[in-house]
């Protein structure tokens, strides 16, 4: 595949009002109008280039809305406040009561929560199955079926989703396909592989400073003009607006996702290969034991590697929360949730981010307790923090290999 996002993005070309290198930031939540009437056709839509109300678009939210739709290779793009933001108006957009949606049941925590103790209440059904197993999910589709939702690589068992057998079931049986890639920035593409919706939590990988939540919808423009209907958009009337601020602020920081993620992957394979040689379970989808290798091989955009994420186990809780506790001491990382800064972040899902799965079903998924969940860093020498990780795994006992 020869698709290359970060050229998308770089192509394009926002000047400030003074002829800044960056756009303006428009700091105002109201527009004034010369003539009542195109104040009428703005709120109805009708006159373009025109604002009205903050919630309802802004110059800066476009603008960053613009750039990750050419990331992403869709029509056009909505941010949110968040990535929850983004979840849920997609899944409020696409469903009414007594729809059916098949998720993979290895999400993000929120999702997970989200489809199975708050949807419920609107008569919105969710079957959770392994998205890996293709004959599965289609026997899952009923009559009532209206999206199939999974991650490109899934949290927190980077558990990869063929998205193109994916979008085919979903083509079959009159379904949209909706895509969680914020652990697969720039590395998949799934609009490019079929994908209909695609979300990202701005918060991770393409924000990269953990200094703001934000999120961001990819689709086409009919199901964006959709989302933002006065009368009935998801995305309107949910309210989940980000600041023109953050907007600005978050523009900045993608310019130089393409460079922060190749060192993610390049540390990250470094760190996966060491620690798999060293006899610990590890999962990395850039390792050849990780089920899923080729096809993400497959689906990759070659230059961006395997991500920043992956995951060992060290047997027990216990001793996952001592050894984090001491790589936190030797400033290796910090013991935190959320990922894609530009220090590595450490944390044991089944009791943080995943512990909105009860135990039992953590089990079912393969989510053990000794499973540590690690963001790689952009560090400068990753030779370096290997030895000094590997000398805290030694201090704790862990057994290794030699
Ligand atoms: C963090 C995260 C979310 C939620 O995003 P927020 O910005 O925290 O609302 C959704 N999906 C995945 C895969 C995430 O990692």
């Amino acid at each position: 595949m020869t698709f290359k996002p970060a050229n998308n993005i770089q192509d394009l070309q926002y000047f400030g009002e003074f002829g800044g290198v960056n756009p303006s930031i428009s700091d105002s939540s109201t527009y004034t109008f010369l003539s009542a009437k195109t104040m009428f056709d703005t709120f109805e839509g009708n006159a373009d280039g025109c604002y009205l109300y903050s919630r309802h678009s802004s110059p800066s939210n476009l603008y960053l809305g613009e750039a990750l739709a050419a990331m992403e290779s869709t029509e056009t793009a909505h941010v949110t406040a968040s990535g929850m933001g983004a979840i849920t108006a997609v899944l409020m957009q696409l469903c009414a009561a007594g729809d059916h949606i098949i998720s993979s049941r290895t999400i993000y925590g929120g999702t997970y929560a989200f489809l199975k103790n708050f949807t419920p209440k609107l008569n919105i059904e969710t079957s959770f199955v392994n998205i890996t197993n293709l004959k599965t999910v289609e026997a899952a589709i009923t009559p009532k079926t209206k999206v199939l939702y999974c991650e490109s690589v899934s949290n927190p068992l980077l558990e990869v989703a063929d998205i193109k057998a994916l979008s085919e079931i979903a083509k079959k049986h009159n379904l949209k396909l909706v895509v969680d890639n914020t652990f697969s920035p720039l590395s998949i593409s799934p609009s490019i592989l079929g994908a209909d919706v695609v979300l990202h939590s701005l918060t991770k990988f393409i924000n990269g400073t953990s200094d703001t939540v934000g999120g961001v919808i990819c689709g086409s423009q009919e199901f964006i003009n959709a989302l933002r209907n006065v009368n009935d958009g998801a995305a309107m009337l949910l309210g989940s607006t980000m600041d023109s601020l953050r907007a600005a602020s978050v523009l900045k920081n993608l310019r130089t996702l393409h460079i922060r993620i190749q060192q993610h992957s390049k540390n990250t394979l470094y760190l996966a290969e060491k620690f798999e040689s060293d006899g610990l379970k590890t999962v990395y989808p850039g390792l050849k034991s990780h089920p899923s290798h080729e096809l993400f091989k497959n689906m990759m955009n070659k230059q961006y590697g395997f991500g920043g994420m992956l995951t060992i186990d060290v047997g027990s809780l216990e001793m996952a929360n001592k050894l984090m506790e001491l790589m936190q001491q030797k400033n290796l990382g910090y013991l935190a949730v959320s990922l894609g800064f530009y220090k590595t972040l450490f944390s044991a899902p089944g009791t943080s981010t995943s512990s909105e799965i009860p135990e039992t079903e953590q089990k079912e998924m393969g989510l053990s307790d000794g499973l540590i969940r690690f963001s790689i860093g952009l560090d400068a020498d990753i030779e370096r923090t290997y030895t000094m990780m590997k000398a805290c795994m030694r201090e704790l006992k862990i057994n290794l290999k030699d």
